[in-house]
């Protein structure tokens, strides 16, 4: 395994958040090794620990009731530190764990076995780990697997972001974006939440192709994404939908609240200035779908969003069209 990057909290925290990861829930490729970690090391605890700014953050964890703990009571934060994996035998006779909360009270650690999760990069961003609430050695074959599996859970961070997001812009795939529409639809039919959908596609982009070359269009797309990103709530989700066309998904927001989150995301682009000679500017066109009546489906929905959206291109572009929830749609 290449040495780790130990003194660049501000590149290690990066590292951590290109997997956009922290918070999420739950995931059984995840689970599945920890619970492979308990049996085969006949521990009571197991987790993949995230180590965030302030806090340990835990993706998966079995056989302790909690999501994070303090940074400063995290065992994990110790083996991130470090190039090797780090054993803790005994705690309470370890002056760095002996007084830690986690060891004086609930859950009682005194063991620990922890092996850095390390990115392709260097960065250890958290590690995988087995907790013991006795004194005990860990067999060097227990510490072989536990150094095997870290690698695997890493794979996994980075096939997961792979699947989701989009390589250019960041965004989420067509497809992870359509499946979370589908939740929205869901909780819509369920619960009667409001929930709108945004669509944009950027004005022109084939002249700047065309005058600039394909990988300044590249660069006009990164731009644009950046700017929904930073633009959006972190409820909201982004979506790179098509070559140059991004999608917003606004949960518990109505159709006027949408339409104005809509300009305000139209006034950014237009106030956009990409860096090239000479720098460059775009504007975009947006079509707003209010979740309704006749959109219980995320193929009915894009369409009514994309209706609107060819209305503002006719429109004269760099505008914002809602569609309008027709009377069969209200029913
Ligand atoms: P309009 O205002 O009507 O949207 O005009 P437009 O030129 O933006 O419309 P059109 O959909 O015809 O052109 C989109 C172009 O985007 C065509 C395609 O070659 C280009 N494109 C699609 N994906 C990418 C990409 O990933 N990178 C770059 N550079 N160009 C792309
Ligand atoms: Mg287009
Ligand atoms: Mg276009």
């Amino acid at each position: 395994m290449m040495h780790a990057i130990l003194n660049d909290e501000p590149g290690r925290i990066a590292a951590l958040r290109r997997y956009d990861i922290l918070d999420t829930p739950s995931e059984d490729a995840f689970d599945k090794v920890t619970h492979l970690i308990r049996a085969l090391f006949g521990v009571p605890i197991s987790a993949v620990s995230l180590i965030d700014t302030g806090r340990q953050w835990f993706k998966s964890i079995e056989g302790l009731d909690a999501s994070e703990t303090p940074r400063s009571m995290a065992f994990c934060d110790h083996a991130i530190r470090r190039d090797e994996p780090l054993i803790i035998t005994d705690a309470l006779g370890d002056p760095r764990f002996s007084d830690n909360p986690l060891v004086t009270g609930e859950p009682h650690i005194r063991s620990y076995a922890g092996v850095p999760l390390r990115t392709p990069d260097g960065y250890n961003i958290g590690s995988l780990c087995a907790i013991d609430t006795r004194a005990r050695d860990f067999a060097p074959e227990h510490l072989e697997t536990l150094k095997a599996l870290a690698p695997i859970v890493v794979e996994q961070m980075e096939l997961r972001m792979l699947a989701e997001r989009d390589s250019l812009s960041g965004s989420m795939t067509r497809r992870a974006f359509v499946a979370e529409m589908d939740k929205r639809i869901a909780l819509h039919i369920r619960h009667q939440r409001p929930a709108a959908l945004v669509l944009l596609d950027i004005d022109h982009f084939k002249q700047i192709n065309d005058s600039h070359g394909h990988p300044v269009g590249d660069r006009v797309i990164e731009a644009v994404a950046r700017c929904c990103a930073t633009l959006s709530r972190p409820s909201d989700s982004v979506g790179r939908i098509g070559g140059e066309e991004f999608a917003l998904l606004l949960p518990e927001t109505g159709e006027a609240d949408a339409l104005a989150a809509a300009e305000r995301f139209r006034l950014a682009i237009a106030d956009l200035v990409i860096p090239h000679d000479p720098p460059l500017r775009v504007t975009a066109s947006f079509g707003v779908a209010a979740i309704g009546g006749g959109r219980m489906t995320s193929k009915d929905w894009l369409s009514a969003a994309d209706a609107a959206l060819y209305d503002a291109k006719r429109g004269g572009r760099n505008r914002a069209v809602l569609a309008p929830l027709t009377e069969t749609c209200m029913a």
